[in-house]
């Protein structure tokens, strides 16, 4: 702004200028949430259809800063990305959800088999040192590579689809599993899903949502769970929230679910209070 000149400003309207007072407001707090602790990971199960059994965690970020409303990540994962503090921020999430995934293991609330899935980026995606941040993050927790998943959303893979199937790629050989997030609502051609390293599909729950209303969605669906099967990927159907949705997902031959009708995000301890009375009741 320095540059421009303060009479620059006379072309913003209050609402305008209000705006742009919000997201400098928002960015500055952002650039301190790390060091002040202010975030912190929820949980959302990923459940096997046929065996009820949960076959992985969805780690889910939280902003909470002092003495503040809560942050949904909505509202600031935006940007994060356009100032690139989520390089930073992202890596905490990682290192963050292994260790937990792995303190569940050790203590005999989660099956080995049991994965934890993160988000990640397109801006992680770019960075020289993701490699080597997640080879000494899973070195550290001591997690097995294949027990992490990281979930890239189809809009980030079409950014720069080179530079995402190579660095995907090199991710997949290391024994991560790669799973594409919101799917069938980005405008990537189905020739990628030859080309990317895939272990899972995540329907998108707008497809979801539209079951018993929506026709063609529910045709869309039926095709997605096939060419799935077809391609040897798993498949999980993302904001299940009525058992009707599961019932349809069922005859589908959906693979597993996530969503609210199975849990909403959880803490760390809510999980474990869940886990526990799962085994014991
Ligand atoms: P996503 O990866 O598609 O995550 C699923 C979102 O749907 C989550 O919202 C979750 O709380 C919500 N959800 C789950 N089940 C249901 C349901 O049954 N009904 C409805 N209506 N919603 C459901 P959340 O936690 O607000 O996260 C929003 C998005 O923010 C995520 O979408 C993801 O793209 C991004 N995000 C969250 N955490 C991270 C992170 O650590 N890193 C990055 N890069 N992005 C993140
Ligand atoms: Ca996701
Ligand atoms: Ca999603
Ligand atoms: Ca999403």
């Amino acid at each position: 702004a320095k540059a421009c000149g303060r009479n620059n400003f006379q072309f913003f309207t209050s609402e305008m200028q209000h705006k742009v007072t919000q997201t400098l407001d928002l960015e500055n707090r952002l650039r301190h949430a790390l060091d002040r602790n202010e975030f912190f990971l929820t949980y959302q199960p990923q459940v096997d259809i046929a065996s009820g059994r949960i076959i992985g965690l969805e780690a889910l970020l939280r902003w909470q800063p002092e003495g503040q409303p809560l942050v949904l990540p909505g509202q600031f994962i935006a940007i994060a990305e356009e100032t690139g503090l989520i390089v930073p921020i992202g890596e905490w999430v990682l290192r963050q959800a292994c260790h937990q995934l792995h303190h569940w293991h050790q203590s005999g609330l989660l099956a080995e088999e049991v994965s934890m899935s993160v988000n990640l980026s397109v801006r992680q995606l770019e960075n020289k040192s993701l490699l080597s941040t997640l080879d000494s993050i899973l070195k550290e927790t001591g997690l097995k590579p294949s027990q992490l998943e990281l979930e890239i959303t189809e809009s980030a893979v079409m950014k720069d689809p080179e530079v995402a199937v190579s660095v995907l790629r090199t991710i997949n050989q290391l024994g991560i599993q790669v799973s594409l997030d919101d799917f069938g609502t980005g405008y990537s051609s189905l020739s990628y899903l030859k080309i990317l390293p895939l272990d899972v599909l995540k329907i998108d729950r707008s497809f979801v949502n539209d079951i018993g209303g929506d026709p063609s969605h529910e045709a869309i669906l039926q095709a997605i769970v096939t060419l799935s099967k077809n391609l040897n990927l798993r498949v999980v159907a993302e904001g299940v929230e009525t058992e009707a949705q599961l019932t349809f997902l069922r005859k589908l031959h959906c693979h597993s679910i996530q969503g609210y009708f199975i849990s909403k995000p959880k803490s760390a301890e809510q999980i474990e209070a869940l886990l526990r009375t799962a085994r014991h009741g």
